[in-house]
């Protein structure tokens, strides 16, 4: 530990390793420049027509009233997500603009159901989504998967649907199924059909849950809907029995630091358990959840997890195996890969403290040079 402790984290350490986004919804992750772009080209009314109005009107990383308050931003989105061109453009943009921070591995996850307002049949919305994501990764060094989600707040009829699509789409890009939406009201019980069906054609879950509820959330995520992973748990730590359960059987907590900041689902960072889940040894990970509705990337989570949780080079190794390990990713492919991104990690470690070091040992009369 002794010559980790001296390691300084910058951000350009936190950019330049490899690093994984397991909880990113394709709607809440579009360039502004792209919706507005979207919106002229199919005559959509948009509340501002240049990027700072825009940004502006969804409230990118400004706080909200709450969870539901935060959702309305998505409105605004999925006005230009009603055509195939439009959806190939936001899944190829977004895993693009992950591939450029270092992001391996992105999964991405969206509703179909929001995408047919202009006439779009369900298998045209993940198939246009599938192809954007291809052409980035052909086009990149980003290995990506796709989310099916459903909808809280809307009938356990329609999740089935949605649960039906899925399972066709099982081996063709599509690696879990979700649920989102308003938490609050909505228990994830009333879809268990949907969930049935997902786990009986052997499909991975991940719940959100303990966001904008309690414990009990998760424990009907995990118990009753099978949800090997959980999106946010940040109340996780309201019930210490339910804590050890997920410590003791590894099921991943998909943190996003900032965006739980803006739907309150913690008041502050101090007050924030994402600190004490990493003591206690949870199979913690970072996550954007929306790169546009709460403005960040996964550097920028990183950087903040550093700044108010006091983290060392051990922590930040510890979050990026655990990305990787907690990916819906088949377990030989993850394999080869977690050796491909340990490897590559220590020689960033050993790369970024020689350019630490060597300020020391410049002699005093050589001229600065600019950093490569
Ligand atoms: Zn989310």
């Amino acid at each position: 530990m002794t010559e980790t402790t001296k390691f300084e984290i910058t951000e350009e350490f936190l950019r330049a390793i490899p690093k994984t986004d397991l909880h990113c919804h394709l709607d809440g992750s579009l360039r502004p420049a792209t919706i507005l772009d979207l919106a002229d080209k199919q005559g959509v009314q948009m509340p501002a027509n240049d990027v700072e109005g825009l940004r502006k009107a969804m409230r990118a990383g400004e706080m909200c009233d709450d969870l539901v308050d935060y959702l309305r931003a998505f409105d605004i989105t999925c006005k230009v997500l009603q055509n195939e061109e439009g959806l190939r453009r936001a899944a190829f943009e977004v895993a693009e603009d992950a591939a450029k921070e270092n992001v391996r591995y992105l999964e991405v996850r969206y509703a179909p159901i929001l995408h047919t307002n202009q006439g779009l049949r369900l298998d045209q919305i993940v198939q246009a989504v599938l192809d954007g994501l291809n052409d980035a990764e052909r086009k990149y060094d980003i290995k990506t998967g796709l989310i099916i989600c459903g909808i809280r707040n809307m009938t356990p009829e329609t999740s089935l649907r949605i649960a039906e699509l899925a399972v066709a789409f099982k081996n063709r890009g599509v690696v879990g199924f979700d649920l989102a939406g308003a938490e609050h009201n909505n228990p994830a019980k009333d879809h268990r059909e949907a969930f049935y069906l997902i786990r009986n054609n052997n499909i991975n879950v991940t719940i959100h849950a303990g966001e904008a509820y309690g414990p009990e959330s998760i424990h009907q995520a995990i118990h009753m809907c099978g949800s090997q992973r959980i999106g946010h748990g940040t109340r996780l730590k309201e019930s210490g029995d339910l804590l050890n359960f997920v410590n003791d059987h590894r099921i991943p907590l998909e943190v996003c630091l900032k965006s739980n900041l803006q739907t309150r689902a913690t008041p502050s960072l101090s007050a924030h358990p994402f600190r004490f889940y990493l003591d206690l040894g949870l199979r913690v990970t970072l996550n954007t959840d929306n790169r546009l509705v709460t403005d960040t990337t996964v550097t920028d989570e990183y950087l903040l997890a550093v700044k108010h949780f006091d983290l060392n080079l051990d922590h930040i190794r510890w979050l990026m195996v655990n990305g990787f390990k907690s990916s819906f990713l088949p377990f030989r492919e993850k394999r080869i890969l977690m050796r491909r991104v340990v490897k590559e990690f220590e020689e960033l470690v050993v790369k970024h403290s020689n350019r630490q070091k060597k300020p020391k040992t410049k002699k005093s009369d050589e001229p600065p040079r600019a950093e490569a």
